[in-house]
């Protein structure tokens, strides 16, 4: 079905170059369009599953819900849409410096910190630039380096090893390394000692991107693997990024923040279009910032809920990666196939991450609440029986 549809927009695209002489930048030809976890309204429509019965577990978002104080923030600023946004974004960067103790002039804003990895790439990249990253690593990384023509080479493991990141980092001298910790979609992390050990072994040219939006999870899981904006202020060559889409529960808000030197944050801002966050994204940031609560809450709730995916899967004999994020990743061996699994979750409205098209035999849960995790393991049961 899918092969299909990709054979016939290839075949209409070819006629519609040829008839209107339309061109597109020839980069491109190689950027497959990135595909977002299935949202509930495809699973309702595709299978007439009710939507109350849909469990999704596939995009990483917080299962406890939008946080009341925020839905408080989002009525006060109802009447507001008209008017657009502070574009200097005052507060929220006043916000995130009390917190993380740096200067409002060292924080770049972005619709989410995806936004800020796309200034990023732009900022930096071209024909003749290339980017490192681990093999198993967030899609869009690649996608933007594309975007910029740029040619990408990854290490041979998921996780950030430093010995591999330098023999290719020698070899290839890219104008970015990406080192994504804890990892998305493998939930694995690198300690603190050895992100610095890495930065400190690679020379200034190049910039090292530390992306940290699952570090809430991390640092409360093992303060080794704690890495704050501050950790790396020091380096020149090294922007931080975090997101309140995860632990902070505001995926659907698109927020997330870049934090190094004044000069690199300048240069970005050449990339930023006026107005990139919506007035409410801006106040319900700028709350989300005064409410640790919820993220203690949501912690709380995923450290006791993991275990049971742990223990699972201790249970039915196949192998997990240790999880310093949301998610879980199960391994499975070839006895059992990850897409086939997927798609009989799927029909019956539980909707994970198939990680076939990562070339890993593997599937991303992402923890859910009590309930959501007790129907994930009911049909998981039956599905590999
Ligand atoms: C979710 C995620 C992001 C960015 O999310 P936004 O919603 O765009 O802020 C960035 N990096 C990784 C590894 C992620 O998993």
């Amino acid at each position: 079905m899918k092969l299909k549809y990709w054979a016939l927009m290839l075949k209409r695209l070819k006629t519609f170059k040829k008839e209107y002489g339309m061109r597109f930048n020839k980069v491109l030809r190689d950027i497959k369009i990135y595909e977002a976890g299935k949202p509930i309204e495809m699973v309702v429509r595709d299978y007439g599953i009710a939507p109350e019965d849909v469990v999704k577990l596939a995009s990483n978002e917080n299962p406890i819900g939008t946080n009341p104080a925020v839905s408080r923030v989002i009525r006060s600023n109802a009447d507001l849409a008209h008017l657009y946004p502070d574009d200097s974004m005052f507060e929220l960067k006043e916000a995130l410096s009390a917190k993380f103790d740096v200067e409002d002039e060292n924080i770049i804003i972005g619709a989410g910190s995806d936004q800020v990895l796309e200034f990023i790439s732009r900022a930096v990249l071209h024909e003749n630039a290339s980017v490192l990253m681990s093999a198993v690593t967030f899609a869009m990384y690649e996608i933007y380096a594309k975007q910029m023509g740029a040619k990408i080479y990854r290490t041979a493991s998921y996780e950030h090893k430093y010995d591999e990141f330098m023999e290719a980092y020698r070899m290839y001298k890219p104008e970015i390394i990406y080192l994504c910790t804890p990892n998305n979609p493998t939930g694995d992390a690198t300690s603190k000692e050895e992100v610095l050990e890495i930065i400190k072994a690679v020379d200034k040219k190049t910039l090292i991107v530390v992306d940290c939006a699952y570090m809430e999870y991390a640092a409360a899981k093992d303060p080794a693997y704690a890495i704050t904006p501050n950790d790396l202020l020091g380096f020149e060559n090294v922007i931080y990024l975090g997101t309140f889409s995860k632990a902070h529960g505001l995926g659907g808000m698109r927020v997330g923040y870049g934090i190094s030197q004044p000069e690199l944050i300048q240069e970005l801002y050449k990339m930023r279009p006026p107005f990139n966050i919506s007035t409410l994204s801006l106040a319900v940031a700028i709350e989300a910032c005064k409410n640790d609560d919820f993220v203690l809450k949501s912690i709380a709730l995923h450290q006791e809920q993991i275990q049971r995916y742990e223990a699972f899967s201790n249970e039915q004999g196949f192998k997990y990666i240790e999880s310093y994020t949301n998610f879980i990743t199960y391994l499975f061996d070839e006895d059992m196939d990850s897409t086939k699994i997927s798609e009989a979750l799927l029909k019956r409205g539980i909707i994970i991450r198939n990680l076939a098209s990562y070339e890993m035999n593997a599937i991303r849960i992402t923890i859910g609440t009590a309930k959501q995790n007790d129907v994930f393991f009911k049909h998981f049961s039956e599905v590999i029986a």
